[in-house]
Formats: C-alpha cells, sequence, structure tokens
C-alpha cells in the first residue's frame, strides 16, 4: 500500500501522470498542476535567464533551491496546517540544529532583525504590540547602540519599529550611550573587522548592563559553524539569510536566540494583524522549505564543496591567463560571501576593454553571464554555477577579452 506521502512525492516527480490518481487522491487534481508546469512562463514574459558567475546578489534572485526544497514547497502545498503549528515544530527543529533556545522563520533576515527587536521591546504586552512603530508614551525603550562601522543600510531594519541608533566607536563611547531608553546593541558581522569592538566584548558589555543583543549574520554562512557559534557565543537574537548560500526560499530566513523574546517576536507576525509585521508573512511551504535547506546545507560535505569551488574559479583562471596581459588573483574574504573568489585584471596596453563593457558583452552573450564589476577589473565566484558552467564561463572570458587584444 502506497502512503500518501510517498504518493505526493511520486506525483510531484511525474506531472503528467497526475490524471491516473484522481480517484484515490481527488485533491491532487489532473489538470492544474501540470498545465502550469508545462507553461513556460520564462519564454511568455521574455525574462532574461543567465549564469550566475556573480554570487548570490538580491537583485539576482540569490541562490537556486535544491530539488529537495522544492519537492517539500510542492508536496506541502497540497494540504491545510495552522500556520503557528508550522513555526512552532519547524521552529523546535532548528533551534535544536542551531544550539538556540528557540527560532522562527521569517521573510530574510532583514525582517528577522524588526521582529526580533518588535519581541525585544514589546514582551507579551499585547497593548505594546500594536502601539509598534508609535514608542512615545508607551514606556518602550526607544535607542539601538551599533558601532559606526556597523551602521550601513540594513539597520533600516532596526528603526523600522520606531527606534533610533546610537554610534559609538570605542567601548568607553558604549558604555557611556547605555542608558534606561537602550533596547538593544545591535553588532553587524560582516563589518566585524571594521568596528573597535569585537563579538565577545559586545557581548560582555551588554551583559554587564543587561542589555539584550543581536548579530546580523545574513550572508556569513558558510563558514557552516556560524549557524550556532553566535548562539554559543550569548548573542540573544541571531538573525540570518535564508536564501543565500544554504539555498532556501529567497524571502526566508531565520530569526533564533531566546525564547522569550522569540516568543514575544512571533506576537509581532503574521497570521496576527495590528503589527507592524502582518506584511513579513512567510507561507507554510517556505517555513517547511527553509528548515529543509538548512537541514540540509548542515549536513553538506562543506570541504568537498569548498574544493569544487576552488576548481572551478582555477579552471577560469588558468584559462583567460593563457591571454597576453591577464593577471588574475584568487582569494575568500573572512567576512561574508566567504567562498573562493576570483578576480582578474588586464593591462590596458594589452587589452582595450573596460570593466563595464567586459560586463556587457558577457551579459548580452548566448548564455547570458553575470560577473561582478570591480574599479581596475572584475571578481567572479563559482558556487552559483550549474556542473559544467565554469566550462562556458572560462571560454566567454577569454573570447571577451581576446577580442579586446590590440
Ligand atoms: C542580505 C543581507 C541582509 C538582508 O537579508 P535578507 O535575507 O535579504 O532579508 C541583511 N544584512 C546583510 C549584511 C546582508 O548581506
Amino acid at each position: 500500500m502506497i502512503s500518501r506521502r510517498n504518493l505526493i512525492k511520486q506525483l510531484s516527480a511525474m506531472p503528467l501522470v497526475g490524471g491516473l490518481f484522481t480517484t484515490t487522491a481527488p485533491l491532487l487534481t489532473a489538470s492544474a498542476a501540470p498545465a502550469l508546469a508545462a507553461r513556460n512562463v520564462i519564454k511568455d514574459l521574455g525574462l532574461r535567464t543567465f549564469i550566475n558567475a556573480a554570487g548570490t546578489y538580491t537583485a539576482m534572485t540569490g541562490s537556486l533551491m535544491e530539488d529537495e526544497v522544492m519537492e517539500t514547497i510542492q508536496a506541502t502545498s497540497r494540504e491545510f496546517m495552522m500556520l503557528d503549528d508550522v513555526q512552532t515544530k519547524v521552529g523546535e527543529k532548528i533551534a535544536g540544529l542551531t544550539h538556540a533556545e528557540s527560532a522562527v522563520v521569517t521573510a530574510g533576515c532583514f525582517s528577522a532583525m524588526t521582529l526580533g527587536l518588535a519581541g525585544v521591546l514589546t514582551g507579551m504586552d499585547q497593548k505594546k504590540v500594536e502601539q509598534l512603530p508609535h514608542l512615545e508614551g508607551t514606556g518602550m525603550k526607544s535607542e539601538i547602540i551599533a558601532q559606526k562601522a556597523h551602521n550601513i543600510g540594513y539597520s533600516h531594519a532596526l528603526t523600522n519599529t520606531g527606534c533610533t541608533i546610537i554610534q559609538v566607536e570605542t567601548a568607553e563611547e558604549a558604555e557611556k550611550a547605555i542608558n534606561e531608553r537602550t533596547a538593544l546593541m545591535w553588532f553587524l558581522n560582516i563589518q566585524s573587522d571594521k568596528g573597535k569592538i569585537g563579538h565577545q566584548d559586545w557581548v560582555a558589555l551588554a551583559k554587564k548592563h543587561n542589555i539584550p543583543t543581536m548579530i546580523d549574520i545574513a550572508a556569513d554562512v558558510p563558514p557552516v559553524e556560524n549557524l550556532w557559534k553566535f548562539n554559543d557565543m550569548g548573542f540573544d537574537l541571531v538573525c540570518v539569510s535564508g536564501g543565500k548560500a544554504m539555498r532556501g526560499p529567497q524571502s526566508a530566513g531565520i530569526l533564533m536566540g531566546r525564547k522569550k523574546y522569540i516568543d514575544a517576536a512571533r506576537l509581532s507576525m503574521p497570521p496576527r494583524g495590528s503589527t507592524i509585521g502582518r506584511g513579513m508573512k512567510v507561507n507554510k511551504e517556505e517555513i517547511l522549505g527553509m528548515y529543509v535547506a538548512l537541514d540540509k546545507f548542515m549536513a553538506r560535505d562543506h570541504q568537498k564543496e569548498w574544493k569544487m569551488y576552488e576548481d572551478r574559479v582555477a579552471h577560469i583562471a588558468s584559462t583567460v591567463k593563457s591571454i597576453k596581459g591577464v593577471t588574475t588573483e584568487t582569494f575568500a574574504p573572512e567576512l561574508g560571501n566567504h567562498t573562493p573568489t576570483l578576480r582578474i585584471f588586464w593591462d590596458p596596453a594589452k587589452i582595450n576593454l573596460t570593466t563595464k563593457a567586459l560586463q556587457e558583452g558577457m551579459r548580452n552573450g548566448n548564455p547570458s553571464i553575470e560577473i561582478v564589476g570591480e574599479p581596475n577589473g572584475i571578481s567572479l565566484t563559482t558556487w552559483m554555477l550549474k556542473p559544467g558552467q565554469e566550462k562556458i564561463v572560462a571560454t566567454r572570458l577569454k573570447e571577451e577579452l581576446s577580442k579586446a587584444t590590440v
């Protein structure tokens, strides 16, 4: 006897045979799903697809979900569930994997920050939840302390709650900035080499004054251990993107940390309305897809993958270096998008090509390829490539660079 779960799995693997099962599984209608699958909306809408040698850029739709994630999304789309049940069960699993007390799937890292702060501000007070983002006269705290070097665009996620950012540079300044209005001390991992105060000192300082801490590690996985490192270190809330290297849904992320803050954050989340988070809905398919993506990511052979990305970079580097005047540099950023990265430079006396012209040549070629423009050359990564695409990227780069040889 075939179980319903396996039936759903088989059906999603064989979209055209749906009709055979209409008597045993009437909800899985034969017509709707296969017809949609057969319709090529990419072509119908004239959308450009491309080989992504750039990286996990939001504008380029992040990353590609793996089959297991898409199968989860498809299979779970055929049943109703209570949204809160899904979040609770998934949250428990994610918390277990990441050494956190609790976790919840949010609409990306940005919304994890807004919602996590909302939880800190309101606690379990329903009235306060409805008052956000208007803080005046409510008794809620209103200031976030952040290092000046960390205060780049993403802190807007925090000011969305009505709070203001108080910038500091030294530990002394941070300590002086703490007062009865201080709600949170926020840390941005990707800028941690720019600020004067390190992770541990930040947490210690906050603990000394009983202030909750939050860290944004949006693009800082891999390394995989970052998924639990900052929970272990004592940050009260950790926010990460789901749709970057973890290859979950692009519109998903994770808020993890202290249970009391996660419980409170959920008061500002769907299905509850009259909240600042009502528009940050994540559907059950993506919540479950995010869990599967995380689980799968943690189980991967990260060393083997690293080697594969390195080999691809090496192939592209050796191909373009055969052109006179081309030099390359291979490195991996320590912070943010930690993956083998290739920079390509050329001598303008030997190759008459601007960075922009090379980018456009690659973009307008067939197949279209996206690379990153840098001040004196281009850079690329190979982790978003499908197997074999590194050969196409190498060949196309060589063509474009050779064409411009003087
Ligand atoms: C990508 C990114 C975000 C936003 O994350 P989303 O998952 O797209 O909401 C926030 N902070 C940093 C440092 C990022 O790189």
